[in-house]
């Protein structure tokens, strides 16, 4: 018997279902910077919903039209997956959820002192009067009610299990416990949540923040406590430094405590893949299941290991969540492993070149990089075609501007030494810019502009852009282009250049 069987076979009162509520597009969109349009909203809605999960929450109806709007049509895709709106516990916060269809609400108000004094202005009796008109209100219109009892874990113990237990006579169908300001551990997590449970005859729910990176084992405490449901987000977004990441508990459950919620895990990193592009909050390469890192293996000691089995490095295979294993080369790297990767992708140097490629890698890795298979193959196939040919070149440009039109920019190109001109339009210069070159190409290259990043150098209106693109092909090829220029149309288009002709050379040589 290994170790993590005796652990499960400790006494765990772990429930019979499980359920998970997902907040991302709630606490999620909470982060600060974050904010989804009704789009994107759907579109993480339908995948959340393609995986599983038992409810969604979509927003707080109270705070904008766009937020009614949003969970209407979230309603109207007619998804397996429970919609959840979120309201004080105010008459008007629960029309606005009843406004926008929706037949699950998530009514809560601050119960500890702090929230009490200085934010509610509220007596003990008062916020409990609140908290028990809301869940019979909602009640009489026919919701499902879930009530959070906001900070609980500052919460007096004496008052917050009378604020349950009055909600519970007023018959709610599940109660929350938040860890507002996530200060519970998991000690603390199992004597309030082990009381709880034992003390309520009600589904128990836990939403719990990650201030200091407890959040994820802080619900896997609540759950083996007995705890009924939990509240997570996609990549751990939330307020602050967020919540409980809904991929870490996922498989931590499936993996170390051998329960299967039923979830499609192998979406888990395509889901946080569109949430980290639509909320433009991108995970560390280090984020546990989901990061670049998380299957990723350097060559040495540990490939040797990883090639024969997967199990001696690895605590679950990268398919269980849809990620893919990546051997990648850098400081450590042999001659041996570089000749074996380079048959790989059928490329042939000579020992000159080979010798170069070897050393631009080493320096890469010698300068903190790794080096990915693509990063290996544009290397080797820049250095194969040692006299850079540049298929596309600027041969002209003009831009046009004022106020009240959109700009038009004409740009002029010699694609493979044919040269062709086109004027396009754009919500600024830059865009119309890059429109003109994307239809002069459309028809010749297969390109996708996947990645654009702007940089001021230094300050000052005169301070040099830098400009960084990733443009990728519908092969999988991918190029990375740079361009530094006191212009900043002119280092957008430069950079896009410089990596269209990258992608050429990769496309034409392979
Ligand atoms: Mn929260």
């Amino acid at each position: 018997m290994d170790i993590m069987e005796q652990i499960n076979n400790e006494n765990m009162n772990i429930a019979d279902k499980i359920y998970i509520f997902d907040t991302t597009l709630r606490d999620g969109e909470q982060t600060p910077g974050v904010a989804l349009t009704v789009d994107d909203k759907i579109q993480i809605a339908q995948k959340l919903n393609n995986m599983g999960v038992d409810k969604i929450e979509v927003g707080f109806p109270a705070s904008s039209d766009g937020e009614v709007e949003s969970a209407r049509q979230i309603k109207s895709m007619d998804l397996d997956s429970t919609l959840v709106g979120l309201a004080r516990s105010l008459k008007s916060d629960i029309d606005a959820v009843i406004d926008s269809d929706l037949d699950y609400i998530h009514t809560f108000i601050g119960t500890s002192p702090l929230h009490r004094d200085y934010k509610l202005k509220k007596s003990k009796d008062q916020i409990i009067d609140s908290a028990v008109s809301a869940v019979e209100y909602a009640k009489d219109h026919g919701l499902t009610v879930e009530f959070s009892a906001e900070d609980a874990t500052r919460t007096e113990k004496d008052f917050l299990f009378d604020v349950f237990s009055a909600v519970s006579d007023a018959k709610v169908d599940f109660i929350d416990v938040p860890d507002t300001v996530g200060v519970l551990t998991p000690k603390d997590t199992r004597l309030l949540i082990g009381d709880v449970v034992k003390t309520f005859n009600i589904p128990i729910s836990v939403h719990f923040h990650n201030d200091f990176g407890l959040a994820t084992a802080n619900t896997l405490t609540a759950i083996e406590c007995g705890a009924n449901q939990a509240h997570v987000t996609v990549n751990g977004l939330g307020e602050r430094t967020g919540n409980c990441s809904l991929e870490e508990l996922v498989m931590t459950l499936k993996v170390a405590y051998g329960i299967d919620l039923g979830l499609d895990t192998t979406r888990l990193y395509s889901l946080s893949n569109l949430v980290g592009r639509l909320t433009g909050v991108k995970m560390p390469v280090n984020k546990p299941i989901v990061g670049d890192n998380a299957f990723t293996h350097e060559s040495g000691i540990h490939v040797h290991g990883i090639l024969n089995n997967s199990f001696t490095y690895e605590p679950m295979s990268p398919e269980m969540v849809g990620h893919s294993r990546r051997i990648v080369l850098g400081k450590h790297t042999g001659a041996n492993s570089l000749r074996s990767k380079l048959k790989e992708y059928h490329i042939d140097l000579n020992e000159k070149q080979f010798e170069n490629v070897l050393s631009q890698i080493k320096s890469l890795g010698d300068s903190g990089k790794i080096v990915t298979d693509d990063d290996l193959v544009a290397i080797a196939i820049t250095e194969l075609s040692s006299a850079r040919e540049t298929p596309v070149v600027i041969t002209g440009m003009s831009i046009s501007m004022g106020a009240n039109v959109s700009p038009t920019a004409t740009v002029k190109l010699e694609i493979d030494g044919v040269e062709k001109e086109t004027a396009s339009t754009g919500v600024g210069p830059i865009d119309a810019s890059l429109n003109a070159i994307r239809h002069l190409l459309q028809e010749d290259i297969d390109m996708e502009l996947e990645e654009y990043n702007l940089q001021a150098i230094n300050g000052g209106t005169d301070a040099l852009a830098e400009v960084f693109v990733i443009t990728s092909d519908s092969h999988g090829n991918r190029s990375t282009g740079r361009s530094t220029n006191q212009d900043i149309v002119m280092a957008s288009i430069l950079a896009v250049l410089d990596s269209i002709n990258k992608l050429l050379i990769i496309q034409r040589a392979l």
